[in-house]
């Protein structure tokens, strides 16, 4: 990867990076398709990465289709499917981390010990191997976008970062690979995370400022369903991602569940200046 990143480099070709865990759903796909779209060459990398799954998460499961994400991602325009093994990525006596001190602290930082470290780790490896011009990154996993937006500012990476809208199912729920994971009962409970977030905007676009009453709505909306487990609901800075007291400037709503073992995250932005 490193030289054929050069050779490209040597050419004066552009690239642009689509990091990925793989399985991809039309999520990734809408990712691959702007990449076309920002330089001559997309690669887009598949690796489900060790060191950001916790002892108990689902690393062992994790779905793996490499031959339907090869005819997807070729579909889309990648020009290049960059598959490391683990063996590769991190080979023996391998002790390096990349740690990003605040951002990664308060929501999935908190319910997921060592999972951004080992985002920001590996999406520094992948920025190192590649060296794209380029890399796309959906806001459906906020929290990382901003790690990565520090690691990139903060270690002066030679990297423009671009952020795609979250991509859904006609329901409103977030395209996941951890989608897959659900039964039919607990897909149709999951729908109720995008009505909660609308919820939430709609409230604040007819003038509610409590946190209070946007959480508890929020709280209301999903706890309607019994296996519907809430990890967080949280109405953060969506720079700093600290937890605010009243609705007054632009806010993140982010929300994180349990559906039995399967974790959902989402998130929205509320715009308070609106219908002011
Ligand atoms: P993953 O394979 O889950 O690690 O995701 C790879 C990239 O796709 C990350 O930048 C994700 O934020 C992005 N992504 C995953 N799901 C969505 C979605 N529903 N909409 C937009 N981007 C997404």
């Amino acid at each position: 990867m490193q030289s054929v990143s050069a050779e490209m480099r040597s050419l004066g070709k552009t690239m642009t990076l689509v990091p990925t865990m793989g399985a991809f759903h039309n999520g990734h796909i809408s990712l691959m398709e702007h990449a076309r779209k920002l330089s001559d060459f997309v690669v887009v990398s598949i690796f489900v990465n060790p060191l950001q799954f916790g002892p108990d998460e689902d690393f062992k499961v994790y779905p793996r289709r490499m031959e339907e994400d090869r005819a997807l991602a070729e579909n889309a325009g990648c020009d290049i499917l960059f598959c490391p093994a683990v063996e590769e990525m991190y080979p023996a006596g391998f002790q390096t981390r990349v740690f990003v001190e605040q951002v990664t602290k308060p929501l999935c930082g908190s319910n997921r010990p060592g999972h951004f470290q080992g985002v920001t780790t590996v999406v520094t490896k992948l920025f190192n191997t590649v060296r794209p011009h380029k890399a796309v990154f959906g806001l459906k996993d906020y929290q990382q976008w901003l790690a990565i937006g520090r690691i990139v500012y903060d270690l002066n990476m030679d990297v423009e970062l671009i952020g795609h809208p979250i991509v859904r199912e006609p329901d409103g729920l977030a395209m996941s690979s951890r989608n897959f994971y659900l039964s039919a009962g607990d897909r149709k409970a999951a729908g109720a995370i995008y009505k909660a977030l609308s919820s939430a905007q709609d409230m604040t676009a007819q003038g509610e400022r409590s946190v209070m009453s946007i959480k508890r709505s929020v709280s209301d909306i999903l706890s309607a369903y019994s296996q519907m487990q809430i990890d967080y609901i949280s109405l953060c800075h969506p720079e700093t991602l600290d937890e605010i007291k009243e609705l007054r400037e632009k806010t993140l709503l982010a929300v994180a569940v349990r559906i039995g073992k399967t974790r959902l995250i989402d998130n929205c932005l509320l715009l308070p200046g609106k219908c002011e």
